[in-house]
Formats: structure tokens, C-alpha cells, sequence
């Protein structure tokens, strides 16, 4: 029975906000809809916000799943300090500044402020960046402050500086929509980045003349929309490129006026393309790639202006990553295609504020608002904005050189902030000896299930979405809000805050004495316009006098930023940098950058880059006979920290997975949804990384190829740290790893015995108590995935447990129900407490997934009953209701609509995805299961096509 409010009850206000996802960098706008009563203020409502111009309205599935992932269970809510026992206790706000203060002061005194870092997130706001930087740059005197960014998009960052002479994406979203070509190299942008992807599909509907090329080993979702895939070998991209550039000027299809007035370097360019054999045959070869297909791709490339190649981590992850991005870029500048509407080389980050570090100088090699030490003056302008005393000499340590150099001790104090070293970086092993042997490990966290939080020796609680309250820079330049809408729970706070109080303790009141984000942002502004000038080469051509020595002109402008007041602050709208005022005072925000072919090089010249293609760096082996592939899955984002916690995010792929070519499941014995183990190999030889997952056998990989998800962490699984199998090879001018390019070999994972483990939420603490039981099982592999009612654990393990013996023990109560094939050697079972189901099991004997997979969504609701029906618990056993299908692997996550479902709506006669949309409900939501909707209606027309063909 509902329960009415008395009349003269307060009623709970609502009011609306908007602010931005914090997923990937797309960055999209996202409405609120908030109730406020006199003890809290909750989110009620979460959709996209029509008014922001990356998504207009739009939001993917991670993105409509935010408010499942607000709950402040699994938050660290206090300040923690690691006692001489090692055990991590709790202690005030004050206790833990102080301690960081004072062995912040102790270390630069005895070893010099280069021995404390601090390794950041393009998670945090543009403010918490800020307070870093200067705090680490500024003040402790220290240039190692280096980012995750740095395994996302650093080689753009290079290749951009290289060619244009400033960190400068030149291109909007809105380009997508206005090209008559768009290229996607190295992106799942499908997966990855599902807004724009859904705003590209639009634009080829509302433009049939628009064609789309997508260059990647594998076959993806993104391949839905293409006129033309290239599957080339990992690495070729540079090959491919230079074979591009060798095509125009063979072809007549350079625009040699751009080239002679707005560029320098296109002979080295062309010269250093030449250098191998540059016929359509030998690229098809290198690449291994159709010639016909290769020449298709050259010929709309090099005859149409408005090209946007739109490139991402499957081109920056890679030891010649910067390389890769010049040679696109190359081909850019040859043919014009740039500054133009529809036209443009576009890299994508992965983070939400990657672009908002890099213009505060987040990265080691940066010093501040797009100025680097090798420019000359910036030290000096930087030191005299901030007032600093201690502005480096030089470059600090990039990504991986800085755990290299934690694990020589020449680092003695590292704060790392919301992010999670110890599983997303390469040699993943290593980095956790560095951090266990760093003397001060301090983590700024949100959530309680990071891994590196093992390794702290101070935590300090961070506020998180809808509690932080700054700015974020999207892929396109695009500056946004994210709003302070809830408070944080307990005792956690700001990110900046947690710097800014340091840098007081430290005696540095006047610069960190700031009163909120507001006032940080404010000083970013005025810093980005700080001694900011006209391009040189138009000051000489104006005859105007001489530029102030001081004076380093950046693009990132935003001064008139500075000027905004608290309110024009919070009521902020997206605007992409530079920013400028109007004749009206208006703020004017720029779409396009080199419109009028003006670079921020000395001359006002981009510079194309001669390039050599590189293979991989990481061989391959005998013993490390496959190519290995890493990267996002559709739902989930990082470290699974926050995706983890909503239900429906983890089931479109609940555990591990490696998917590989058919052939090669075939040589190595391995069928679809059996577990398989990975290794690597180091230089000496010896075993790196020990991956073991579900196998996933898939026609479109390449042969002699594998690809692993890089999310999973060790509160999910027992092996699923991708980062294990890699080894920390870099890039040499971005540092950035070579995360797409491992080498490992695929074999079964022996195993006597498989399982499902449902238990109650609270039954166990967390994976500890999984992990634990595990150890008396014999057990080689489990994955815990979370639901809303209950936790499923998938278990596998050999010897022959004693179950009844371990149930009893580690599931809190004895089994109820109990059912057991002797010869089969399977068990059923499930155990009760008051009447309520407590845990449900079933262990089928030898190494192959069970076909008699349970219905986890009605066994879910078993365990949220009070009270079990009797035809419900005579059911428990067999894992569903009688005539209940296997809806099969989550598809749709909004609707929660399985594979299983879909094929059979499919073979009864549903033959569209909008005839699928219209029965089952599955991709009418956020669209990102679309493509995966329609591979599936194909993939079961073209088996009904063989079927007839082979009848006939
Ligand atoms: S595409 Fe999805 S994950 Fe990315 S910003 Fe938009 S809603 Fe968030």
C-alpha cells in the first residue's frame, strides 16, 4: 500500500541541472533531475542533455547507467594512515595533512624535491589538474607530475606539436557530419566512443554521398557503417600512410599551393616514404591488405577535400605511436584537407578531461597552459605568474620511466590521484614491486575496490561524479561544467582541496589559499593569456613593434575566461578554446582551428615529418606466437571501479574473455566459452603475466592474432589484469606504452571442474572471501560479477572438492537443497536462512561451459523473495521455471535482452533491427547495442542463405 504525504507535510523540492559524463571524451552533456529534502538531495531522473552540442540529447549505455553508480557503499569516506603494523587505520583530515606535509618537507630538504611525484588521472577536473601541476611544478621544485593520459592519447599530443607547433586538435564533431570521407584508423569508435559514432551514422543517413573507411586489424562494431574496411597488420599504419602520401604525388593530388605557402618538409616527407617500395602491390603486401581495396581507399582519400580521419589509441598505443599520427597527418597538409569544414586529421581521447590535463600541464614533459621547458622563457613566465620558486629545469619522468625509476629508489614519495596504476599499466607486475617498495605511497581515492589502494600508505577519501565540481575539456576543444550536485559522503573531499591543503601546511598559504573551483579556474584563464601574443611572423608582416621577449604565443587561449564571476562561472555553457570576446563583449568559442592556414610554429608554417615505419617492438616467438590486442569493451570503462557497480554494465561481457580466429582456437584445442590461460615472455625468457579468461571465437579476428579486454582488476577476477602481459616498451618521443601490440601464446586452462556460485549480497565482504575459498577448491579461475540481488561468481578448478564440506564452511549455511549426478559428477544445490535463499550452486564436471546455463534474472529474483513459492523452490535446483529459455550473453543492457532471445526473434521472422526493437524493446534506449543488433540479423540471414543455398 502506497502511503500519502500528510497535507501539511514539506514536499520534496525539484529542481533540473545539467553537467558532464565522466566517462569517455566525448564528453556529453547530461541532465539531472534532482529531489531535495531537508536531510539530502537525491538524482531521480538522468538523461542527455539536448542543449550540449558533443551529444544533443544522446546518451550511450554507460552513460544512462549513472545513477546505478552513486551508491556510497564501496566509498571510502575517511582518511587512512598504514600503522608500523601495516595495517591501514583510520585517522582525522588534519592527522594525514600534516604527515604528507611534513615528509613532503623531510624528503626535499635530505634528497631534493625530484624525489617526490605524483602520477595523475584524465579523470580529475581541469581545477584538481591545475592545483597539481603547480603545487608539484611550482612548488615542491619537482618535474615528475605525469598522468594516465599518457596511455591514452600522448603520441597525438607529439604528433600535434611536431606538425602544428601546439597540443591543437583542429577539428569539431560537427566536421563528422560535414565530410564527404571519414576515415576511423585504429578506433572502435562503436564501442569506445558510442555518441559520436551514433552522430556519424546519422550524418551517412542524412548524406548518402558520405562514404566511411575503417582501417583496424580487427572487425568491430564500427564496421556496421563502412563502405570499405581495411583489416591491415598491427603496426602497418605508418606504411599504410606514407603509401597514401606516395599515391597523391603520384597521382597529381597534392594541393601544391597549400603546400608551398603554408608548410615546410613535404620532400623529406615524400623522400622518407620512398624509401621502400611504395607500389599499390608491395603496400597491400606490408600491410596485408587487398590491393584492390588499398587502391580504393587511396583513390577517395587523395580525390575528396572534406576528409576527417578521426585516429585513437589504436594508433597512439604503440612504440612509434607519434610516427603513426605524422604520417596522417602528412597526408592532410599534402592534400589541403585541413582548416576546412569536413576536414582534418581528429584524434579522439579516451578519458573525459585527457585534453583538460594536457592544457594545464599535466604531463611530465609540459610545464604549464600548453608551454613546455624547451620553450624558451617559459620557466621564467610560468615562475613569475605563479609567484613559484621552484619551477624545474627540465622534463620529468614519463608513465612508465616513473615507476622504472620508483623501483631504482630514486623516487621516494608518489601521490596518485583517481587512478589505478597497479592494473592499468604495462608489466603490471612490476609496477605493484615498485609501489610495495616506494617508502610514501599516497592514493587519493573514491572507491574502495582500486587495487593500488594495497599498496598506500596514506588514503585519502575523493569526492566523485555529481560531487565534484570544475571543468572538463572534450575531444574537440569543448570546455564543460561538471557540477557539485550531491554532496560527498562521510568524510571524502576534493581532489584540489586535498592539494591546496598541502601546499598551505607547506608554507605556501598565499598560493594555495583558494577559495573554490572558481577561483582556480579563474587563475587557469588568466595564465593562458598571460604574456600571450599575435603570432610573430603576423606581428612582422603588420610592422607592428618588435614582441616583448617574454612573450610565448600559445593557442590555448581562454582570458577572457578569467573574467567570469562566481555565478557566470556556475551557469558556464560548453565553449571550445581558443575563447575570445565579441564586439558585444560576447564570449566567442572556436569550431575550427587553422582556418587561415596560420600555424603555431616560429614561421606560421606546419611542418610535415619524415617517417620510417616501425614494426612493434615486442616480438613475437616460438614461444609467443600471437599478435596481442587490448582495449575497451562497449560497457564498461577503466578499471571497472565505477562501471562494476552498476548491475546491467556487467552483463553485456561478465567476465574475461580472449577472442581469437577460429583457426587458432582450432590448433590449440580451444572451443567457444571454454577458459583459456595467456603468458607472455620477458627479455630473459621467463613467464610475464597470467591471463586466463573465456574464450571467445571470432571470424573477425586475424589469424595468428588475439584481442583481451584491458578493464578487468583484482577485486573481479582472478587473472583478468591485461596490463600483466605487457611489457613497459614506450614510445621514444611520447613515452607512450605499446598497449596494442603484445605477444603471447593461448592454451587451455586445465580444469576438472566448473561452476556457478550465486550467493546474497553481504554473505562475503568482498573478493578477499572468494579469493580465500577459492584456495581450498584447488580453484585456477574465478570472476565476480555483481548483480542487484545477488553476486554470481563463476568458478573453475581441478582435483574433487568436497562441496558438501566447503559450502558449509564458506557459505555461512548448510545446504537445503541438494542434488548430485554421481556419474556425471555434477551438484546442485542451494542453501536457505529463515526461508530465504542465501546461496545457489552448481558445479558441472570436466573443462567445457555447461549448456545448462541458468536463468540468472529469475534465480535474482529468488534471492530479493521473502518467500519462496513451493513451485519456486522445487525449480531452484534446475536453475529456472519450467519453459524458461536462455536468454543467452546481454545484448541490449537497457532492456536487459539476451543473444539467445534476439536470434530466435530473428529465426521466427524479426528480420530488421527495428522489427527487433519493435517486439523485444532492445536498442530503442541509448543505441549502443545497435550495431551489435544488426551483426546478429546478419549473421542469421546469412546462415538461413547457407542453409537454402545448401538445400537447393
Ligand atoms: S559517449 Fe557515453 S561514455 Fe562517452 S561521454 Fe557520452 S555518455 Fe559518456
Amino acid at each position: 500500500m502506497q502511503v500519502r504525504n500528510p497535507p501539511d507535510a514539506p514536499q520534496p523540492a525539484r529542481c533540473r541541472a545539467t553537467t558532464t559524463c565522466p566517462y569517455c571524451g566525448v564528453g556529453c552533456g547530461v541532465a539531472v533531475e534532482l529531489e531535495q529534502d531537508q536531510d539530502s538531495v537525491r538524482i531521480v531522473s538522468l538523461s542527455g542533455d539536448v542543449a550540449h552540442p558533443a551529444n544533443h540529447g544522446r546518451l550511450c549505455v554507460k552513460g544512462s547507467a549513472l545513477a546505478e553508480t552513486l551508491s556510497a557503499d564501496g566509498r571510502l569516506t575517511m582518511p587512512q594512515v598504514r600503522d608500523e603494523a601495516g595495517v591501514l587505520r583510520e585517522v582525522s583530515w588534519e592527522t594525514a595533512l600534516d604527515l604528507i606535509a611534513a615528509r613532503f618537507a623531510d624528503l626535499s630538504r635530505t634528497h631534493g624535491g625530484e624525489s617526490i611525484a605524483a602520477y595523475l588521472s584524465g579523470q580529475l577536473l581541469t581545477e584538481d589538474y591545475y592545483v597539481a601541476n603547480k603545487l608539484f611544478k611550482g612548488f615542491i621544485g619537482t618535474p615528475h607530475l605525469d598522468t594516465n593520459s599518457r596511455l591514452c592519447m600522448a603520441s597525438a599530443v607529439v604528433a600535434h606539436k611536431r606538425a602544428f607547433g601546439a597540443d591543437a586538435v583542429p577539428c569539431s564533431y560537427e566536421d563528422l557530419e560535414r565530410a564527404e570521407l571519414v576515415v576511423l584508423v585504429g578506433s572502435n569508435l562503436a564501442w569506445n566512443h558510442p555518441v559520436l559514432f551514433q552522430r556519424l551514422k546519422q550524418a551517412r543517413i542524412d548524406n548518402p554521398l558520405l562514404r566511411i573507411v575503417v582501417i583496424d586489424p580487427r572487425v568491430t562494431d564500427s564496421c556496421e557503417i563502412a563502405d570499405l574496411y581495411l583489416g591491415l597488420r598491427p603496426g602497418s599504419d605508418a606504411r599504410l600512410f606514407n603509401g597514401l602520401l606516395a599515391y597523391m604525388a603520384d597521382r597529381g593530388r597534392l594541393d601544391r599551393l597549400y603546400l608551398k605557402a603554408h608548410t615546410l618538409g613535404f620532400d623529406a616527407a615524400l623522400k622518407a616514404a620512398r624509401r621502400e617500395d611504395c607500389s599499390l602491390a608491395a603496400i597491400a603486401r606490408d600491410c596485408d591488405v587487398d590491393v584492390e581495396r588499398l587502391e580504393t581507399f587511396y583513390y577517395w582519400f587523395a580525390t575528396q577535400l572534406h576528409v576527417v580521419t578521426l585516429f585513437s589509441q589504436g594508433v597512439n598505443q604503440s612504440t612509434s605511436g607519434t610516427d603513426k599520427g605524422n604520417a596522417i597527418i602528412n597526408c592532410h597538409l599534402a592534400g589541403g584537407k585541413l582548416g576546412l569544414p569536413g576536414a582534418g586529421p581528429f584524434s579522439i581521447t579516451g578519458q573525459p578531461n585527457a585534453m583538460g590535463g594536457r592544457e594545464v600541464g599535466g604531463l611530465a614533459n609540459q610545464l604549464a597552459a600548453h608551454m613546455d621547458y624547451e620553450t624558451p622563457g617559459a620557466r621564467e613566465l610560468v615562475g613569475e605568474f605563479w609567484n613559484a620558486p621552484n619551477i624545474p629545469q627540465g622534463p620529468g619522468h614519463k608513465a612508465v620511466e616513473l615507476f622504472a625509476a620508483i623501483e631504482r629508489g630514486e623516487i621516494q614519495a608518489l601521490w596518485i590521484m583517481a587512478t589505478n596504476p597497479a592494473v592499468s599499466l604495462p608489466d603490471s607486475t612490476r609496477v605493484r614491486a615498485a609501489l610495495a617498495a616506494c617508502p610514501l605511497v599516497i592514493v587519493s581515492e573514491c572507491m574502495a575496490d582500486s587495487d593500488t589502494l594495497a599498496y598506500a600508505d596514506v588514503v585519502l577519501p575523493a569526492s566523485s561524479w555529481s560531487e565534484k565540481d570544475g571543468t572538463v575539456t572534450n575531444s574537440e576543444r569543448c570546455i564543460s561544467r561538471q557540477r557539485g550536485l550531491l554532496a560527498p559522503p562521510g568524510e571524502a573531499r576534493h581532489d584540489w582541496w586535498q592539494l591546496a591543503e598541502v601546499g598551505k601546511r607547506m608554507g605556501y598559504q598565499a598560493a594555495f589559499g583558494y577559495s573554490g573551483p572558481h577561483a582556480i579556474f579563474r587563475e587557469h584563464a588568466r595564465l593562458s593569456g598571460f604574456r600571450n601574443v599575435a603570432p610573430r611572423h603576423k606581428a612582422h608582416k603588420a610592422g607592428s613593434k618588435p614582441l616583448a621577449a617574454s612573450s610565448i604565443r600559445r593557442l590555448f587561449n581562454i582570458a577572457p575566461l578569467a573574467e567570469l564571476d562566481r555565478e557566470g562561472y556556475d551557469a558556464l555553457r560548453p565553449i571550445q578554446w581558443p575563447v575570445r570576446r565579441g564586439e558585444k563583449g560576447e564570449l566567442i568559442g572556436t569550431l575550427r582551428l587553422f582556418e587561415d592556414a596560420t600555424f603555431n610554429t616560429p614561421n606560421g608554417r606546419a611542418r610535415l615529418v619524415p617517417v620510417t615505419p616501425q614494426l612493434p617492438h615486442q616480438a613475437l616467438s616460438d614461444a609467443t606466437p600471437l599478435r596481442l590486442n587490448t582495449g575497451r569493451i562497449r560497457d564498461q570503462w577503466h578499471t571497472m571501479t565505477r562501471t562494476a557497480r552498476s548491475a546491467r554494465l556487467m552483463n553485456h561481457r561478465a567476465e574475461p574473455f580472449v577472442e581469437l580466429h577460429p583457426q587458432d582456437a582450432a590448433a590449440r584445442g580451444l572451443q567457444d566459452g571454454a577458459l583459456a590461460q595467456l603468458a607472455g615472455r620477458d627479455e630473459q625468457g621467463s613467464v610475464r603475466g597470467d591471463y586466463r579468461a573465456r574464450v571467445r571465437i571470432s571470424h573477425g579476428q586475424r589469424q595468428g592474432e588475439v584481442f583481451i579486454p584491458m578493464h578487468w582488476n583484482d577485486h573481479f577476477a582472478s587473472h583478468g589484469r591485461a596490463g600483466a602481459l605487457l611489457a613497459g616498451l614506450v614510445d621514444p618521443f611520447s613515452g607512450q606504452p605499446e598497449s596494442k601490440h603484445g605477444a603471447v601464446d593461448v592454451m587451455p586452462l586445465p580444469c576438472e571442474w566448473q561452476a556457478t556460485l550465486l550467493i546474497a549480497p553481504g554473505v562475503w565482504g568482498g573478493h578477499e572471501d572468494l579469493a580465500g575459498a577459492m584456495t581450498e577448491l584447488e580453484g585456477c579461475y574465478w570472476a565476480r560479477i555483481p548483480q542487484t540481488t545477488l553476486v554470481r561468481c563463476q568458478l573453475a578448478g581441478e582435483g574433487q572438492p568436497d562441496w558438501a564440506l566447503w559450502c558449509e564452511r564458506h557459505l555461512s549455511v548448510q545446504a537445503g537443497l541438494w542434488a548430485q549426478d554421481v556419474a556425471q559428477g555434477g551438484i546442485s544445490a542451494a542453501g536457505f536462512r529463515e526461508g530465504r535463499l542465501i546461496w545457489w550452486l552448481r558445479v558441472t564436471a570436466g573443462a567445457a561451459r555447461s549448456d545448462r546455463q541458468p536463468n540468472i534474472a529469475w534465480l535474482g529474483e529468488c534471492f530479493a523473495s521473502d518467500q519462496l513459492s513451493a513451485l519456486e523452490r522445487r525449480s531452484l535446483l534446475a536453475g529456472r521455471l519450467s519453459g524458461q529459455a536462455d536468454v543467452g550473453t546481454m545484448v541490449c543492457a537497457c532492456h536487459q535482452v539476451g543473444e539467445l532471445t534476439i536470434r530466435q526473434a530473428i529465426q521466427s521472422g524479426d528480420r530488421c533491427v527495428e522489427a527487433l526493437g519493435a517486439r523485444l524493446a532492445c536498442g530503442t534506449r541509448c543505441g549502443s547495442c545497435l550495431p551489435e543488433l544488426k551483426r546478429l540479423v546478419e549473421e542469421e540471414r546469412s546462415d538461413e542463405r547457407t542453409d537454402s543455398l545448401e538445400m537447393a
